[in-house]
C-alpha cells in the first residue's frame, strides 16, 4: 500500500499508539495494530484501533469531568432556561447530546459544565481542551492525509472509509 504523501509504503505496526487530541490531550493506547509509512511516519488506523481509541477519549473526557468541582456545572433545569429552551428540548438535542456542552453525571444527575455553555452559547461549540495543556498536547488527531478533529472523528473514519477503496482494502489485511 502506497503512502498518500509520498512514494513509500505503510508497514503494519503491533504496539503502543499515541496522538494529541484537541480536547482530552495525550491518548495512549496499547497494544493495537496501526499503519506507518516507512519513509514520511504518516500514520493509518484500522477502524478497531479507531474505535478503541475513541472509547479511550471518552473515557478520559468523562474522568477530567469529573475531577472539576461541582460548582462549575449546571443542573439541566439551569442549563436549559440559560440556553432559553424547554428542558425537554434539552434533553432532546442532538448536538449537545453529542458532547458539544460537556456533561457529566453526579450522583444519578446529569450535570453541564458552566464554562461550556458560555463557549456553546457564543459560537455553538462548547468544546475546548479540558487537560491541562502542553505544547505537545495542542495538534488535531491526524488519520492518514486528513486531520480530523476530535468528537466526529470515528464517524468521519467510516465516511472516510466509504469514500477510499484503497484504505478498505488495508484495513481488511489486519482481519
Ligand atoms: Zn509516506
Amino acid at each position: 500500500m502506497k503512502c498518500f504523501k509520498c512514494n513509500g509504503a505503510y508497514q503494519i505496526k503491533h504496539g503502543k499508539f499515541k496522538f494529541n487530541d484537541r480536547y482530552v490531550g495525550s491518548i495512549v493506547v496499547d497494544n493495537v495494530d496501526y499503519y506507518e509509512c516507512s519513509k514520511c511516519d504518516d500514520q493509518l488506523l484500522p477502524v478497531e484501533t479507531a474505535k478503541l481509541i475513541e472509547n479511550k477519549r471518552k473515557e478520559l473526557l468523562d474522568r477530567y469531568l469529573q475531577e472539576q468541582p461541582i460548582k462549575e456545572f449546571m443542573s439541566a433545569a439551569e442549563t436549559a432556561a440559560s440556553l432559553n429552551i424547554t428542558r425537554q428540548a434539552l434533553h432532546k438535542h442532538k448536538r449537545i447530546n453529542k458532547g458539544f456542552i460537556y456533561q457529566t453525571t453526579f450522583s444519578g444527575n446529569k450535570v453541564y459544565l458552566k464554562k461550556s455553555i458560555d463557549q456553546y452559547k457564543k459560537n455553538g461549540d462548547g468544546r475546548f481542551l479540558i487537560n491541562l495543556p502542553s505544547k505537545e498536547q495542542c495538534g488535531d488527531f491526524k488519520f492518514g492525509h486528513i486531520e480530523i478533529q476530535g468528537w466526529d472523528y470515528v464517524q468521519n473514519i467510516e465516511q472516510y472509509l466509504k469514500s477510499h477503496k484503497t484504505l478498505v482494502d488495508i484495513t481488511s489485511l489486519s482481519k
